[in-house]
């Protein structure tokens, strides 16, 4: 089955389209055919399509909306002359993934986009104003493009911290709060940390249940889960994505009292504090400088400029603290797991989080770690340590493919319709 994998933003569509089907997932041979991203929707949109195996198209044309993109995607994806294989013409594409930020309390699982489920996910704006609209405009312009006949599944950020127990979802505030409003921790980052966890225990070949590690998902996003069991049960990431760890803009945690201290000293509205937590603090707030990881690394390399330095070592030192809370919370696990970006990139950062983590068992292979990046994935800690660390390089958009195959194979076997290529 080939499934169109979507992650649309407010002013952006990424795509991929990955062959797969339950045989390929049990082999691990599904097959990446294409991906891109168009950026910029709305006006003259910087657009890159790449065909697996070929180089890379980059180029600008109008596109005015999420529909307008959708479109260029499929009608890019059939052309011939893009060379996409196994992809020729619209009938092709067999199933549509979306990557839905928000699924609230509703949706603890990938499930079949019906007129029902779209509400659903409509009733959920609330509490993701800025992406869940512009994941309902992608399910919509996917819609319209393929028509009905194909199906699409919404997969949910939120959906694999739905295992949370309730001590580890709720805020310290009056309950009545949490029934009137829903304010409780959701978590993000949900089918990043699902997939880590399902890489390491194919790696290590034991069972879900097996699986007891602390994933940290260090992008320009970051979060922290801690998974027992094979489930989360907490994760750094809250009602929204701001909490947590240090990010590239975002502040993680702080003292709630320094919004309204904020707000006076300032004088700023209080959703100006949230903007400015969101998109001023982290990595860039403490540095002054830059949110990229890297370039704050130079920087304090060949510049030695203290306030990289100091972002850096706060940025780690909020990530340690992390790690060790969760050791406690499930009760000492086997295997610390770094993804995103930064996790999967940059063994320096990897090397002065686990600095001081000696304590718990874990030591890295200093060789090992440095070998890890560009995407390689496996064991950087010494032979034998008590706790493992790895990287895991994260691959939402297969997970997001996988589930579609799932779900749409699993409504065919209840209606016994007839099975698309
Ligand atoms: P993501 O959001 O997962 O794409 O991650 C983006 C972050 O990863 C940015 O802060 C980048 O600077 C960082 N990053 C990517 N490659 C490296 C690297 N080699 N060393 C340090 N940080 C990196």
């Amino acid at each position: 089955m080939n499934v169109l994998v979507l992650n649309c933003g407010s002013s952006s569509v990424k795509f991929q389209l990955i062959a797969t089907d339950l045989d390929l997932i049990a082999q691990d041979a599904d097959r990446k055919l294409a991906r891109g991203v168009i950026e910029r929707i709305g006006g003259e949109a910087i657009i890159t399509f790449q065909a697996e195996g070929q180089p890379a198209q980059r180029f600008t044309a109008p596109v005015r909306d999420h529909r307008a993109a959708v479109e260029q995607i499929i009608r890019w994806a059939c052309a011939p002359e893009s060379n996409v294989s196994e992809i020729h013409s619209v009938g092709d594409i067999n199933a549509v993934g979306h990557r839905v930020v928000h699924g609230g309390e509703r949706f603890t699982q990938s499930v079949i986009i019906t007129d029902e489920v779209l509400r659903g996910i409509e009733d959920c704006i609330d509490l993701a104003p800025l992406h869940n609209p512009a994941n309902i405009r992608g399910i919509i312009a996917a819609r319209e493009s393929l028509g009905p006949g194909v199906p699409q599944v919404a997969v949910f950020d939120t959906a694999f911290h739905q295992t949370l127990p309730e001590h580890a979802y709720l805020y310290a505030i009056p309950y009545q709060l949490y029934r009137r409003h829903r304010i409780r921790r959701y978590g993000f980052h949900g089918t990043s940390h699902r997939y880590v966890a399902y890489r390491y225990r194919t790696l290590r070949g034991i069972a879900r249940e097996e699986t007891n590690v602390i994933s940290l998902h260090l992008g320009n996003g970051c979060s922290a889960t801690a998974i027992k069991r094979g489930q989360s049960l907490d994760t750094s990431m809250g009602l929204t994505p701001l909490e947590g760890l240090v990010m590239g803009t975002r502040s993680g945690d702080i003292d709630p009292a320094i919004v309204d201290f904020l707000a006076a000293k300032e004088g700023l509205t209080t959703q100006e504090v949230e903007m400015l937590l969101n998109k001023q603090s982290g990595l860039l707030g403490i540095s002054g400088l830059t949110n990229d990881m890297r370039e704050l690394l130079d920087e304090a390399r060949e510049h030695n400029d203290r306030r990289a330095r100091l972002a850096i070592e706060i940025f780690c030192y909020r990530a340690r603290k992390y790690i060790g809370a969760y050791l406690a919370a499930v009760g000492g696990a086997d295997a610390v797991i770094f993804t995103g970006g930064i996790g999967e990139n940059s063994p320096e950062i990897r090397a002065r989080i686990c600095e001081g983590l000696e304590w718990f068992g874990l030591e890295l292979d200093p060789e090992k770690n440095a070998a890890h990046k560009n995407g390689r994935e496996g064991l950087i800690s010494r032979d034998g340590a008590k706790l493992a660390a790895y990287v895991i390089p994260t691959d939402e958009e297969l997970l997001i493919a996988r589930d579609t195959v799932r779900c749409v194979r699993a409504a065919m076997e209840r209606t016994g319709a007839p099975k698309p290529a």
